[in-house]
């Protein structure tokens, strides 16, 4: 028989097979061999005491030969000679689980990425992090597996109702990441593990029959009679298809600014942008583990916060413990940052972003006015926030002096409105330079960090501290720019255009990007019936 057990153990014995099966024997009061294996079903570290405690929930066999953990069954369709056809734009986690999707319904998908594969684009972010010098085309954001390839590869949402979670995780583990991702509260996978991932997952949906053009960037469509008729790319190549998913991401500006030449319908979305903050790792686990060195069987303490600062939040967004800093702009002249990590998070520095909301309100305050005086944008402009959002870039830009140097400034000096001397170590490469962020960031956001930082100061003692960076800006957290769908999912004027993921509007983060990707790939794959 199966039983399920919820069990509480110290970090050492819950990482030992035979500990959490005498576990079980002993609550039982059985013999351990009646224990045929057991599968982990939930596992979370409750650390709000001085004693760390592992919960799991496990499933265990007794008595009978060991039952393994349930999995979906997959099954992809050879769609090589099909006539029923998508085009997809954009390679990043919409696009590619909307493709597998299809497969799995029996409609080919043809992507269009404006980015190299995986392999190709680690040269372009060699020479961003060493040299100073961007492609557009390739780099952070763009480029096969997205956004996502070169992320922490955290994969906790909180989007629940927008699909199933599980089924991504499960796809995720069919083509190569570590089961644990499963059952583990907060999973991640690693930058070290998603290039390889994602790999796979396109090599699978050309074994299938589906298409992935790489350096194929969308420029234009052609529109007949409110439909699409063609996706037209900077090659000069027509790609026709029935229906058209728009997975391009955030930071595809060009695309937003198509739409908006070509009359189609967009509107301007609160985002959020502020900076990034890195502490030693050790700091944050003597905190949050309350302790001098962390439980070797323990991982690389996390924290998330999130205060209220004159009528507005300040949060912490995409913690990496034990990670790294990156450049993760797209552009020449604009300065953004984000951060990743490897699947050990053994990097000795934890970074996290910290971001205040903003609205097409914010515009209108004169002391942004006053602070970007040539930026020129009617706050009803679709584009006045992505505009801002540049602006910001652009002066973080500046602020470190070029080549993507970010300007910097140690926390309790930011705090205290003092210009820092020097800085600490910090893992971002390309380098940071001392520069007073009150220069980078309007007053409406470095006014809300800097009580944001007092509040998380007291909630975690040693937080706010010198030896932690404050490092500019942290602005693409979400879109700036939604495209409206109707409930049918289409653009409520183009009828075969579906848009779909972060750039869209309707996801933030991994999980949720694909979990839309999937939902649109169903929704058009009807259309077929
Ligand atoms: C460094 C970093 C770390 C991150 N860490 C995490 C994390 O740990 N967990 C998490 O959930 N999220 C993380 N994110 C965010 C996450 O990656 C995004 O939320 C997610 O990738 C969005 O998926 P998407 O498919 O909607 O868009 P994207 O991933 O942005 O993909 C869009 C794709 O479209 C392509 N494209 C753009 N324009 C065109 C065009 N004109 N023609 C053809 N193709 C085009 C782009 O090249 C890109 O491949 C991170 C992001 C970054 C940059």
């Amino acid at each position: 028989m199966q039983k399920q057990y919820a069990i509480r153990l110290k970090p050492a014995e819950a990482s030992g097979y035979e500990t959490i099966i005498d576990h079980i024997a002993a609550v039982e009061g059985i013999d351990p061999s009646s224990i045929t294996g057991f599968y982990t079903v939930k596992r979370s570290i409750d650390a709000r005491s001085r004693q760390v405690w592992v919960n799991m929930t496990v499933m265990a066999t007794l008595n009978e030969p060991f039952i393994e953990r349930p999995h979906i069954p997959f099954h992809f369709h050879n769609v090589r000679s099909s006539a029923k056809k998508v085009v997809i734009i954009g390679a990043g986690p919409a696009g590619l689980f909307a493709a597998l999707e299809l497969l799995q319904l029996g409609v080919k998908p043809v992507i269009l990425e404006r980015g190299k594969n995986v392999r190709d684009r680690r040269r372009d972010l060699a020479i961003l992090n060493k040299q100073g010098v961007i492609n557009p085309d390739s780099n952070y954001c763009f480029g096969e597996g997205g956004a996502g390839t070169y992320s922490d590869g955290k994969l906790y949402t909180r989007s629940t109702k927008r699909g199933n979670i599980s089924k991504v995780l499960q796809l995720l583990v069919k083509f190569g990441a570590d089961e644990n991702i499963i059952y583990e509260a907060h999973p991640h996978i690693g930058t070290n593990k998603l290039p390889r991932i994602i790999t796979a997952i396109r090599e699978h949906i050309i074994d299938c029959g589906g298409e992935v053009h790489f350096e194929e960037k969308l420029t234009d469509f052609d529109i007949r009679d409110n439909r699409i008729a063609a996706a037209i790319t900077s090659n000069g190549n027509g790609f026709e298809a029935e229906a058209f998913l728009l997975a391009t991401g955030h930071s595809a500006r060009d695309i937003f600014e198509l739409l908006q030449r070509k009359k189609i319908l967009i509107e301007s979305k609160p985002f959020a942008l502020g900076v990034r903050i890195e502490h030693p790792q050790k700091l944050i686990d003597s905190m949050q583990y309350h302790c001098e060195i962390r439980d070797p069987f323990l991982p690389p303490a996390s924290y998330s916060m999130v205060e209220q600062v004159h009528e507005k939040g300040v949060f912490s967004f995409c913690m990496c413990p034990g990670g790294i800093i990156a450049p993760a702009s797209t552009s020449p002249g604009e300065l953004v940052v984000n951060g990743w990590s490897p699947s050990k998070r053994d990097n000795e520095y934890a970074n996290s972003g910290m971001v205040v909301e903003v609205t097409t309100k914010d515009l209108l305050l004169n002391s942004t006015k006053k602070f970007f005086p040539s930026l020129h944008t009617e706050a009803t402009d679709p584009l006045a926030l992505m505009r801002f959002q540049q602006a910001v870039e652009e002066r973080a830009f500046q602020g470190g002096g070029g080549k993507f140097v970010a300007p910097a400034q140690r926390m309790a000096d930011f705090t205290a409105k003092r210009h820092s001397t020097s800085l600490p170590g910090c893992s971002y490469l390309p380098g940071i330079k001392s520069h007073d962020l009150d220069y980078v960031l309007p007053p409406f956001i470095h006014e809300r960090l800097r009580g944001g930082f007092v509040a998380f100061g007291k909630k975690m003692k040693g937080y706010l501290t010198n030896e932690a960076v404050v490092v500019a800006t942290e602005s693409r957290t979400s879109s700036p720019v939604r495209i409206p769908r109707t409930e049918a999912f289409h653009h409520p004027q183009i009828s075969n255009l579906y848009p779909c993921g972060e750039g869209a509007g309707y996801a933030g983060g991994i999980v949720s990007a694909a979990m839309d990707g999937e939902k649109l790939a169903t929704t058009i794959a009807h259309l077929y019936k």
